[in-house]
């Protein structure tokens, strides 16, 4: 569900940048520090760096920059509560991790309003995106009273039972896109299991990371149950994968960065649960409810500006509708309204930062250099230096970089393809495997190919709508490892046997 922008009662543009300046005027003030140990602290060396609004470059304050000492600090505070928080009855964290929900739906504006300014993501997206970290908390808060419970496998002469127990002090390292609602995904399920928690935001998005540490900790959570270090990537990231306190690594990014983390990791052995890019692929077949296939193509790619690992970035269409469909999503791109974030009209704001944007314009000309047809959208008069338009890139094949590449952007690469082994060829023929999409009215090529595709996520005749007991990952470069219901708690807690004999008679006797 997206939030209505024509509903009236809600608040409009000028409603919103006075809000926004409101609860962004503390971040201007004062630069924001670490958060160890219950405590907000300024880098060991004083260190920070500047936080700019993707809007206009404004910048919004200055943030304490992490090294090693200061993620040092952080993961012996989270060791040091483990002792406690790892033994709290399950019924007691189901408790508070329902406080945090409380206390992040009070502040959903304010999360909104921030992560939009801070990201450039639409103001309708955002204020999910809250709803959506509260409900994480919700659904793994119910989950932890049985976080622990395992199996009964008796034998013939021994009793084997399993339990569950937390791994220990986790880091959570998180992508600047939806990034409120991604350290949610992450963070609510290590809690709920009784692990504590090092997270190391995106750079270029810190703000509501800063938020939730201190909504929690307003909420009840024990000081150094949940500890937030800011920094870049390759020092203050790189120290939480390295720390060897910290006992296993949730990290959502770049496939890439993947690489350098089981690296980084391998001297102190850790537990790794990868969620990385994607090049998903849409594939609409010629008996397709055409006009909802185009909505939810559209919705999949120019919704969040597209910055979404889930995007829907390649459109894989029958050649028989395939003009058809062109012409109906380059219709939308033509309506879809680019704007401020603010503006609850606003569909696709700025892109986050101007290296990410400068990346995204590359496949552009990347495109016609390539031999593809450019269809984009409209630009608003005064647009941000940021915003990119709603493309479409037609008459692509699957040897193009733009077929083959994560872009990250409002970018809609189109293949055709003639029968249902083609389609399945181009849609397998990425190094990616996260989710794919699939349009037919024909009940056995939907389970057909759905069986066929190497992704860790399949939705027929949807977009993705996510249900949280059903697991979340991907295959091939798009991932290790799955999310939600059970899945979550696999990864943050280790399984144990306990084998208690019938009778003692069964030992055997070497020396006696
Ligand atoms: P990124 O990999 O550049 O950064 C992600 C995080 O890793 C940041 O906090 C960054 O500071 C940190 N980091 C960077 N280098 C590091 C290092 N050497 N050691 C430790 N930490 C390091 O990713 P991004 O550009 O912020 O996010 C976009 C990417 O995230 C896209 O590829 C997108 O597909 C992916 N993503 C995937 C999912 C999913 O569920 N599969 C969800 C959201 C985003």
């Amino acid at each position: 569900m997206v939030a209505d922008p024509s509903d009236p009662s809600r608040p409009g543009l000028d409603e919103n940048l006075a809000d926004a300046r409101h609860h962004l005027a503390r971040f201007a003030a004062h630069p924001t520090g670490h958060l160890i140990a219950g405590e907000s602290r300024p880098s060991l060396d004083g260190a920070t760096f500047t936080n700019h609004s993707p809007i206009d470059g404004a910048v919004l304050g200055e943030v304490a920059a992490g090294t090693a000492a200061d993620v040092a600090r952080a993961a012996e505070a989270a060791a040091a509560a483990f002792v406690s928080w790892s033994r709290t009855p399950g019924t007691e964290r189901r408790r508070l991790l329902h406080a945090v929900a409380d206390a992040i739906e009070d502040r959903a504006r304010e999360i909104a309003l921030v992560e939009s300014v801070d990201t450039g993501q639409a103001i309708r997206f955002m204020s999910q995106a809250a709803q959506r970290g509260a409900a994480n908390f919700r659904f793994f808060a119910d989950r932890a009273p049985g976080a622990a419970d395992g199996l009964s496998l008796p034998s013939e002469h021994h009793l084997n039972y399993t339990t569950r127990q937390p791994i220990g002090p986790v880091g959570v390292i998180t992508p600047w896109n939806t990034p409120f609602m991604l350290a949610t995904w992450k963070i609510a399920p290590a809690l709920a299991a009784g692990c504590t928690v090092v997270h190391k935001p995106a750079e270029w998005s810190p703000l509501s990371a800063t938020l939730l540490a201190e909504i929690a900790l307003e909420a009840g959570l024990p000081p150094g149950v949940l500890n937030v270090v800011h920094g870049q990537g390759e020092t203050a990231g790189r120290a939480v994968t390295e720390h060897p306190a910290i006992a296993a690594i949730a990290f959502v990014g770049e496939s890439a960065t993947g690489s350098l983390i089981q690296a980084q990791s391998a001297p102190t052995l850790k537990r790794l649960h990868f969620e990385l890019g994607g090049k998903n692929p849409v594939i609409v077949f010629d008996d397709a409810d055409l006009d909802r296939a185009v909505d939810a193509a559209a919705f999949m790619i120019w919704s969040l500006n597209g910055e979404r690992c889930t995007s829907s970035s390649r459109l894989l269409v029958q050649r028989g509708v395939h003009d058809e469909v062109v012409e109906r999503l380059a219709a939308a791109a033509e309506r879809i309204r680019v704007g401020h974030p603010l503006d609850p009209a606003t569909v696709i704001g700025p892109l986050v930062h101007p290296r990410h944007c400068d990346k995204v314009r590359t496949y552009l000309q990347l495109a016609e250099a390539e031999g593809v047809t450019v269809i984009s959208g409209r630009l608003p008069d005064d647009p941000s230096p940021n915003h990119v338009p709603p493309t479409l890139f037609v008459g692509a094949d699957n040897r193009m970089r733009v077929a083959r590449e994560e872009i990250f952007g409002p970018v809609l690469t189109v293949i055709a393809f003639d029968d249902e082994a083609e389609a399945v060829a181009l849609a397998n023929d990425v190094d990616y495997g996260l989710a794919a999409y699939l349009w037919t009215r024909d009940v056995g090529r939907a389970h057909r190919v759905a069986r066929d595709l190497d992704v860790g996520m399949v939705w027929v005749n949807s977009q993705n709508v996510r249900h949280l007991p059903t697991p979340f990952g991907g295959m091939k470069r798009s991932g290790i490892g799955r999310d939600g219901g059970d899945w979550s708690f696999d990864f943050y807690m280790e399984t144990k046997n306990v084998a208690v004999a019938y009778d003692t008679h069964t030992v055997p006797r070497l020396a006696t």
